[in-house]
């Protein structure tokens, strides 16, 4: 329980994993309840070759982040989100789902334990980062005898240190990420290494990162690399449906209700990439971007231009609106936030 160094310096964080003190460990097995999980040091883990997760894949993740708000509470924000959807992917990967109250429980520990680590208020968060692997041994491809459910954290810096800025974007014609029936409504840790050449190819020829169209049609957005793709035309903001093949973020949740607060009208539904093109705006979203704003998109020989290429007013409109929510600048009307206690008494081992 050491925290950073004295002079550690928060403004150099990146979005890349720095080592905090303590961790979180839970196990059980298939068919029983979990135990009691406990708060550890930092470290590795011991893991059978055999492992379902090393093996096929089984497991699935969380991403999450508490901030130093204005108020100087540590607050995560909506939680519960997370908790749900890291219970609907155990449940289709055949693992036994962690209860909420045990999911929010362990991230409030990691969270507390290590508050050394979360940056002064608007200098960046503590990346917040569930597990659940299927660790028991198995040669048949069938699920693991035995799980681990780990949390740990990273301070991270803000995703646009120098103010918003947008980014350029590529439309894929030759890789989809999900497929009708498959895994991509849920954070399968499967589903993102084959994202990874595609997005390397992308950031070699100068773009941020890649648009997956639908497996089906070949026609319709469905994400932005790991993130929620959104357009506005006419002051209407447009994001694509959830058909099954497109993870359903808390930001894009959010952003949406936000949106309709404060009165723009919202339409979930398939959008083409012809239709998305032709927009005024557009943005990707998730925890760790917040909200990107996109510049430009190339499709094949074609590349649009929205607006005159600066940050639209709608979409700055709206990440200040939810980075307000998040750091108590702003009040929380739909109730968010979930403050975390620092003086929370520990399992420890
Ligand atoms: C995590 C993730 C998102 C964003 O979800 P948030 O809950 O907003 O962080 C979007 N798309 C994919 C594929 C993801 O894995």
């Amino acid at each position: 329980m050491t925290g950073p160094e004295k002079d550690f310096d928060w403004d150099s964080l990146t979005f890349s994993l720095t080592q905090t003190d303590v961790m979180y460990v839970a196990t059980c097995n298939l068919g029983e309840a979990w135990d009691e999980g406990e708060i550890k040091p930092y470290g590795m883990l011991e893991i059978d070759p055999a492992a379902g997760v090393l093996n096929y894949g089984q497991g699935i993740f969380e991403g999450m982040k508490a901030q130093r708000t204005l108020q100087g509470r540590i607050a995560l924000f909506r939680p519960e989100e997370n908790a749900r959807r890291f219970q609907r992917g155990a449940a289709r990967l055949g693992m036994p789902p962690v209860p909420e109250s045990m999911f929010i429980d362990a991230i409030e520990q990691v969270v507390a334990a290590n508050s050394a680590w979360i940056p002064p208020s608007g200098r960046g968060a503590l990346y917040v980062r569930p597990v659940l692997w299927g660790t028991g041994p198995i040669m048949g491809v069938a699920p693991a005898p035995s799980y681990t459910f780990c949390v740990y954290v990273t301070p991270v810096g803000p995703y646009f240190r120098g103010g918003l800025s947008c980014i350029d974007l590529l439309i894929s014609d030759q890789f989809h990420r999900a497929a009708p029936g498959g895994s991509g409504e849920v954070k399968a840790i499967g589903n993102y290494a084959p994202g990874m050449m595609p997005s390397k190819n992308a950031k070699k020829s100068g773009y941020a990162e890649v648009i997956y169209l639908d497996a089906v049609h070949h026609e319709y957005i469905e994400e932005v690399g790991a993130a929620n793709f959104f357009c506005i035309k006419d002051e209407v903001l447009y994001t694509p449906e959830l058909t099954g093949t497109i993870l359903p973020g808390i930001t894009r949740d959010s952003i949406i209700e936000i949106a309709r607060h404060r009165g723009y009208e919202v339409v979930e539904t398939l959008v083409s990439s012809k239709f998305a093109l032709a927009a005024d705006e557009s943005f990707c979203c998730g925890t760790a971007a917040v909200i990107s704003p996109i510049g430009t998109i190339t499709h094949g020989d074609s590349k649009s231009v929205f607006g005159d290429g600066g940050v639209g007013p709608i979409t700055r409109e709206l990440y200040n609106a939810l980075i307000g929510i998040q750091t108590e600048i702003a009040a929380d009307p739909f109730g968010w936030l979930h403050a975390v206690d620092e003086e929370l008494p520990l399992n420890l081992c």
